[in-house]
């Protein structure tokens, strides 16, 4: 496959995946909407100007009004006879709507939101989630294995709402086991002894002991996925999930605790620091 690859949102996940294309032997050129120079990769001045040098668009961008944005300033110029991949995080309904402006502008479209992060796009070890036409996903197939691994749900629709599915279990995995480590810390139960019963058990997440130590330590700061992103995917996840008939009165909660974090300048942070929301800090007396 000989393709140009042009990256739309040097972000953090853009800049990691548009440097792993690039190492791996793409020809890719960035694009930002604020200019950001990236070691080793050349960017365009406009999106006009990345259109004409890349075959194939790859979005990673916020959310849907970006996509939206990215899509009406490429325009028919743009994106005809052009591939449109979105890796962004966005609904269903939302990406079916960006579907249908590609394919009316005479491009095609793949739905590509990722699971993993930094780590895994540098190392090429993203899950990628897809829904779209088979016969696209068979043609781009060794430029998608090179950020990781592709499985193909199905139609437009199916590879989003597997995401949001995977990102309300991120939320709430976390903030359920914040309130656990919370309680154990308070009652002065031994943590380590604590953590060794709850990795032999069933109840036992991977992810616990990923964000155990940004937890315990209070450390926050470097974000591989902020809050303020998890936070607009439990939104959109109680927007589809609800207009399904699904009950998402249980996230609720977990929206407050995200604003929550916002509020307190976190929206930037590690989304682990919903921690700080759930266990707050207590007023000493003397
Ligand atoms: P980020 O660091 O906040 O970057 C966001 C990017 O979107 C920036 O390049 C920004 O450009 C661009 N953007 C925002 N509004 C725009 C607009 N109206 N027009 C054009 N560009 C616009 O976010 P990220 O962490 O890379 O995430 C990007 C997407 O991937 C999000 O949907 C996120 O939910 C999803 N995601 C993230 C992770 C992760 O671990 N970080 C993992 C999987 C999926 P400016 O710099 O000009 O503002």
């Amino acid at each position: 496959m000989n393709t140009t690859i042009g990256v739309i949102g040097l972000g953090l996940m853009g800049t990691a995946m548009a440097r792993r294309l690039a190492q791996s032997g793409w020809a890719v050129t960035g694009y930002n909407r604020h200019p950001r120079e990236i070691e080793d990769i050349p960017t365009a001045a406009n999106l006009a100007e990345l259109a004409d040098r890349a075959e194939t668009l790859w979005l990673m961008v916020s959310d849907h009004k970006a996509c939206r944005e990215v899509i009406d300033t490429l325009g028919e110029a743009g994106v005809r006879d052009h591939v449109v991949i979105n890796s962004s995080t966005i609904a269903p309904s939302e990406s079916a709507e960006i579907a249908r402006r590609v394919e009316a502008l005479g491009g095609e479209y793949l739905e590509a939101p990722v699971l993993g992060s930094i780590p895994q796009a540098q190392s090429g070890t993203l899950q990628l989630l897809l829904g779209g036409e088979a016969d696209l996903v068979e043609r781009l197939d060794p430029l998608l294995r090179t950020l990781g691994t592709p499985t193909h749900f199905g139609e437009i629709r199916s590879g989003a709402g597997a995401k949001l599915a995977f990102n309300q279990l991120i939320g709430s995995l976390t903030a359920a086991f914040s309130m656990s480590l919370g309680l154990v810390q308070r009652e002065g139960v031994d943590v380590d002894k604590f953590m060794a019963t709850l990795r032999e058990s069933a109840l036992y997440a991977p992810t616990f002991d990923k964000k155990l130590d940004n937890m315990l330590g209070h450390s926050f700061e470097k974000a591989n996925f902020p809050l303020k992103h998890l936070l607009k995917d439990i939104r959109l996840f109680t927007q589809s999930a609800g207009g399904q008939g699904i009950d998402t009165h249980l996230l609720i909660g977990l929206q407050h605790v995200l604003e929550e974090g916002i509020y307190a300048g976190h929206g930037n942070h590690d989304y682990s620091s919903l921690f700080e929301s759930i266990v707050r800090e207590q007023a000493t007396t003397h």
